[in-house]
């Protein structure tokens, strides 16, 4: 395989963890008392991880392809939506070969949930889990976030161009 047929994509996402919402990460329901506010259901890792993938395969983000304000994607479920992204990623001529998350947050703990998250985002991605990484990290009591007041996510994928051989 040659250089020029990798690609890497960055994407992040931050949102409010309110009470009264499920809390949804990685595709996962977490026991927490406040889960992420948005149109959507909110799951910023996989909001995170859907705008590595597109960026990495050079196509319009997950804001422009979804828009909040279009009723079809009111509380639509993320993993529906990393889906229908990774058609037009596999449309574009790409297949994923690693997802790296981290996810900052004092709210829900990560720990606990990194293997069902692991396996949940690898069916969604085509990938296996030992593939698809994901680590939590404290804020150190810093910034808006803290005290879990909000979670953030920062997400890179590797892409190659499917082979056509
Ligand atoms: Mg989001």
């Amino acid at each position: 395989m040659s250089a020029d047929t990798l690609r890497i994509g960055l994407g992040f996402d931050v949102h409010r963890l309110v009470p009264g919402r499920p809390c949804i990460l990685g595709g996962i329901r977490l026991e927490h008392p406040t889960g992420p506010e948005g149109h959507s259901d909110g799951d910023a890792v996989l909001h995170a991880v859907t705008d590595a993938v597109l960026g990495a395969a050079g196509l319009d983000d997950l804001g422009t392809l979804f828009p909040p304000s279009d009723e079809r994607w009111r509380a639509a479920d993320s993993a529906r939506l990393l889906t229908l992204a990774m058609a037009e990623v596999r449309g574009a001529g790409f297949r994923v070969t690693s997802v790296d998350v981290v996810v900052a947050t004092e709210g829900p703990r990560i720990g606990p949930a990194r293997g069902a998250m692991r396996a949940r985002m690898g069916e969604l991605l085509g990938l296996d889990p030992g593939a698809v990484n994901v680590k939590g990290k404290s804020l150190e009591g810093l910034g808006a976030l803290a005290g879990g007041a909000g979670v953030a996510v920062q997400a890179v994928a590797l892409l190659a161009r499917s082979a056509e051989e």
